[in-house]
């Protein structure tokens, strides 16, 4: 499918307001978990019009990050339980070749990973040149779920003098730095955190116990890690301050409206996409050499 380039252009002006890349301004009171921008739901079927395209991109972009094999993608989901993590990832990717896509999500280490460094677990999964890679959570809990709940840490079977208090600090940092050194090797990272409100959260919640097919989704833990919330955010709002680059930025996408969401979402992976100039290698001459004689043995094949 053949997309038209202005369209994609105008698919930049859903991405400024949420992205971040200067994280000394950032401050998360800034940002509103239910705009869309001032539009009406009834827009909403251009909207996915304006997504099937960037998505139908997507799919044609991917092939040729696949056929370079030099570049690769990380794009960091993060959020609060609920706020449409796995749907968007599922939304935004679905043009995609599985082949060129990997998706992993990151839950409480297990003993084999609690015996690594906390980095270890994420490094294994990290895109190969030619990929995307999707982190369904990732390095960031270790800055966020593991922050908010001290017992974490001390199972980490870390030696004691070095769980100071400038520990989360030093995460961070090394975060960072972590980000830049992907960077300097091909791997551009994109972060994303959906920013859902409390009160959404709570009426998707109870949506889950309204239906019977969503109870499978329900853990009574994530209601009781409601009262964590202002913990979570002050961690997210440092999180973003200490890490957003303009190489590799945070987007705080709007998250009570999931159709507004995947739209930003696809927005910014679009315009990630564009600006890596992808494109299918050149044929040497010895190749074009070959397709040739590849042709006339074809052609004068005996059946
Ligand atoms: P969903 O609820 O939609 O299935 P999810 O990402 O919340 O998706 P869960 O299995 O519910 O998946 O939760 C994973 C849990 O693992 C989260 O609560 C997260 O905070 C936790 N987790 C992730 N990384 C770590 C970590 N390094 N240390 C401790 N807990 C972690
Ligand atoms: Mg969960």
């Amino acid at each position: 499918m053949a997309i038209d380039r202005k369209a994609l252009k105008g698919l930049g002006k859903w991405i400024e307001p949420y992205r971040v890349e200067n994280g000394a301004k950032f401050r998360l009171k800034d940002f509103n978990p239910g705009d869309t921008r001032g539009i009406k739901d009834e827009r909403k079927p251009e909207a996915r019009e304006r997504l099937a395209e960037g998505v139908a991109w997507l799919a044609e972009e991917q092939e040729k990050l696949y056929a370079q094999d030099r570049r690769s993608l990380l794009l960091v989901f993060q959020a609060m339980d609920a706020a449409g993590k796995d749907s968007t990832i599922k939304h935004v990717m679905s043009g995609v070749n599985p082949q060129g896509c990997q998706v992993t999500a990151f839950k409480q280490p297990s003993e084999l990973e609690l015996d690594h460094d906390w980095m270890w677990r994420h490094c294994c999964a990290l895109p190969e040149r030619g990929r995307i890679g999707i982190f369904n959570r990732s390095y960031y809990e270790e800055v966020l779920v593991v922050r908010v709940h001290e017992s974490i840490l001390a199972a980490q079977k870390l030696p004691k003098s070095l769980v100071t208090k400038g520990v989360f600090r030093q995460r961070l940092r090394d975060i960072a730095l972590f980000e830049d050194y992907l960077t300097r090797n091909g791997t551009t990272v994109l972060k994303f955190f959906l920013h859902v409100s409390r009160n959404e959260q709570k009426k998707r919640f109870i949506k889950r116990l309204d239906e019977p097919e969503k109870h499978w989704k329900f853990s009574l833990g994530d209601v009781k890690e409601r009262a964590y919330w202002n913990g979570y955010m002050a961690a997210y709002e440092q999180a973003i301050r200490a890490t957003a680059t303009p190489e590799s930025p945070w987007f705080v996408v709007p998250a009570d409206n999931k159709w507004f969401t995947r739209l930003v979402v696809a927005a910014a992976i679009v315009e990630t996409m564009d600006n890596m100039k992808l494109a299918y290698p050149r044929v040497t001459d010895a190749q074009r050499a070959d397709l040739a004689r590849a042709r006339e043995m074809l052609m004068t094949e005996k059946s």
